[in-house]
């Protein structure tokens, strides 16, 4: 079914799932030798909504099937470890030049505000539709984990007013802020979503602000895109999950991030899937990286003025 304006979800429907398909190719990564990301709470979150095919990819079942973890997505596993590896390290350097603000945008299974050593002080607010946040925020208390920073959750959709609603919730806009949008800009706003969001950015963005994100449209616009979907949604399909994965996306040209942010004055800079890669020491992605979705999303990391 295609994506409609009022449309909502938990973690096991639409685009909810993929946050537990990302957090189940976390949970895998985290097992295989010299990981690059250790996510110990994505596999009790993954098991925890129960989609059984991502539960096998989380338990790493999947996984010790040569390339069967990848589900139909070409180093799906590498690719989303690569991605976490990039923000954590951005999310770190912010925190050592200072900065005590952090909010992640479409936050889904991330456990990082539970995961990563915050600094004395540090605010961190999470945004997602409501039923994603309460579901993480009751599987992990029931767990036990907590966060070493003061943890905020604001529950709504991002296509709404979220910034009267994170004001709300206390974010100071006096403060400079680590912004993180992770799987959201790839597609899963419609495109003045995605503008009305950054330009809400940049006004509650006080000056030292960043903000990383990837962006562009992970099934593509080509043919070679709508194939991959194609293959991806195949793959869900024999694993027991019936969901068309091109649905999910709004279709059409999604914003570029980075000259959007340029364009008011955020100084940028830009990387590409393979330079993830081999920051994080992987395997190079060799003719993948010609295909959707490596060669349909880029990322960026910015700085306000
Ligand atoms: N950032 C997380 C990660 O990388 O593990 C989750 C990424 S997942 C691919 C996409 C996330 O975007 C989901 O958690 C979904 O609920 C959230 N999302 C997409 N559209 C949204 C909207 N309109 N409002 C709130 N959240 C949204």
């Amino acid at each position: 079914m295609a994506r409609a304006d009022d449309d909502s979800w938990d973690l096991a429907n639409s685009v909810g799932a993929t946050a537990t398909m990302v957090a189940a190719a976390r949970s895998a990564a985290s097992r295989r030798p010299n990981a690059v990301v250790h996510d110990q709470y994505a596999e009790p979150l993954v098991r925890a909504v129960g989609l059984d095919v991502f539960t096998r990819l989380a338990t790493g079942e999947l996984d010790a099937v040569d390339g069967a973890g990848d589900l139909g997505f070409p180093r799906m596993i590498d690719t989303f470890a690569a991605r976490a590896k990039f923000f954590d390290d951005y999310f770190a350097e912010a925190a050592a030049t200072g900065l005590q603000q952090f909010v992640i945008l479409a936050s889904g299974l991330d456990s990082r505000p539970y995961r990563l050593p915050w600094p004395a002080r540090t605010v961190v607010y999470e945004i997602d539709q409501p039923e994603v946040i309460e579901f993480k925020t009751t599987t992990l208390a029931k767990l036990g984990a907590s966060c070493a920073a003061e943890h905020r959750t604001v529950g709504i959709d991002l296509r709404e007013d979220w910034p009267a609603a994170l004001l709300a919730a206390g974010f100071d806009t006096e403060r400079p802020t680590a912004w993180l949008a992770e799987g959201l800009l790839i597609g899963f706003l419609p495109q003045e979503a995605e503008v009305r969001l950054l330009d809400s950015i940049i006004a509650l963005s006080d000056s030292g602000s960043r903000l990383a994100a990837d962006y562009g449209q992970v099934t593509g616009q080509s043919a070679d895109g709508q194939r991959q979907a194609q293959a991806m949604s195949e793959r869900w399909r024999e694993l027991g999950l019936d969901l068309d994965v091109a649905s999910l996306t709004y279709p059409g040209a999604h914003t570029d991030v980075a000259a959007h942010l340029w364009a008011n004055r955020w100084s940028t800079i830009t990387s590409d899937l393979p330079e993830l890669f081999d920051a994080a020491g992987l395997a190079p992605l060799g003719a993948f990286a010609d295909q959707a979705p490596a060669n349909s999303i880029g990322y960026v990391r910015a700085a306000a003025p």
